[in-house]
């Protein structure tokens, strides 16, 4: 994608909607120990703290949280990062750990890390006789705003994301935004892709940027996150409104990797949702600003990556969305917008709109 550092700060200039969010507006945050040590009365309650976390978190911040924790007696599980390590072998090795240092019911699992480790702890907690304590201390954006809180956790099978899981309350997630002053600017911009999805289904004010600093957006998102769990936590309907921009998104993740140009989750799902934008016009009277504003923060939030996906890829995306396990049949369901805050789910949408959609969002993302 040819996009010019000046087309970005000039968008930055002008629209300014996160200038205050990459990750040189954290330098200056102050250190997290204090907010974790607000953990101190659940962990005087447990018999053993073991934490588990990935390589690239433990040398920035396992220290740190240990200190905080004040249990430099606790077990580390220091894993590989990344997806791929989502699975039952690993699961298994932290088992064994657990079993080896003789965990009972009574010990707490923290969870220190993206959505990799927080979903992965998560279901090993869970199952582990027949379920411990667990704590999650999401490190990315990404995990603070969606995967951390809502109680699923789970594991990739069978080639397949997610595929074994539990529906698991943590004890507590810890939410603090200086574990971001070291998050890459990338996988920044894919977690704010996925805070923008709750502005669009239930909060304008997500969308703007007059909230004042991180704290603030990802306390809204999580309070959104929770409110619609709440309401649906097994996801009969509702909780389906979590899924807008995901039809497409994961279809265009799944595509990605075959071609071996692997998205982040965020940026796919920042282009399931122009998709999901544009079929709201067409289908659902969605205002069309709406989705030219989209447009230009789409550009700031594909930044950091280069865009392989062009329109002979339309027919392979296309056979991804009908093997969607979220299908009814082998009908993709859409959530899509009448307008924002105001969202519509399991609309089917005719085959030849989705590869027009496909067909905008190759257009949309390569300027
Ligand atoms: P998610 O699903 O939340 O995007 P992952 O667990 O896959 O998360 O994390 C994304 C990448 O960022 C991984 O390589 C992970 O090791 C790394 N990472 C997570 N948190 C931090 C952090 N605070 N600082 C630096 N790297 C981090
Ligand atoms: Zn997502």
């Amino acid at each position: 994608m040819a996009l010019t550092s000046e087309s970005i700060d000039s968008h930055q200039r002008t629209g300014q909607p996160w200038n205050d969010m990459l990750p040189e507006a954290l330098e200056s945050m102050s250190s997290p120990r204090e907010e974790v040590r607000g953990m101190g009365s659940i962990l005087s309650k447990v018999s053993q703290v073991f934490i588990l976390t990935d390589e690239n978190v433990a040398p920035f911040w396992l220290p740190e949280v240990e200190y905080g924790l004040k249990c430099e007696k606790a077990v580390e599980i220091v894993i590989k990062p990344g997806e791929q390590h989502k699975n039952l072998q690993t699961v298994q090795r932290i088992w064994k750990i657990l079993m080896k240092h003789h965990a009972d019911r009574n010990s707490l699992l923290v969870n220190l890390g993206g959505g990799v480790i927080t979903d992965l702890g998560g279901f090993a907690a869970s199952t582990y006789k027949r379920g411990i304590k667990f704590i999650n201390v999401p490190t990315t954006l990404l995990a603070m705003v969606d995967a951390a809180i809502g109680g699923k956790t789970g594991i990739d099978f069978g080639g397949a994301k997610n595929q074994i899981g539990t529906f698991a309350e943590a004890e507590d997630v810890l939410v603090d935004p200086v574990f971001l002053s070291t998050l890459p600017r990338r996988e920044i911009l894919s977690g704010l892709a996925e805070m923008l999805k709750y502005g669009f289904v239930a909060d304008a004010d997500l969308l703007k940027s007059n909230l004042k600093d991180y704290q603030q957006y990802i306390s809204r998102a999580g309070e959104i996150k929770r409110e619609i769990v709440a309401k649906d936590p097994m996801e009969n309907g509702l909780r389906k409104i979590l899924n807008f921009g995901h039809t497409l998104g994961h279809a265009i993740e799944s595509h990605c990797l075959t071609i071996d140009y692997p998205l982040l989750h965020g940026e796919a799902v920042a282009l399931g949702m122009a998709g999901a934008l544009w079929l709201s016009v067409k289908r659902c009277g969605l205002d069309e600003k709406v989705l030219k504003d989209f447009e230009k923060k789409l550009l700031v939030l594909l930044s950091e990556t280069e865009i392989a996906f062009a329109d002979a890829d339309v027919e392979s995306v296309m056979g991804y969305l009908a093997h969607d396990k979220k299908n009814q049949g082998d009908k993709p369901q859409f959530v899509l917008l009448e307008a924002i805050g105001n969202p519509v789910w399991n609309v089917e949408v005719e085959p030849d709109l989705v590869k027009a959609s496909l067909l905008y969002i190759i257009k949309v993302s390569r300027r």
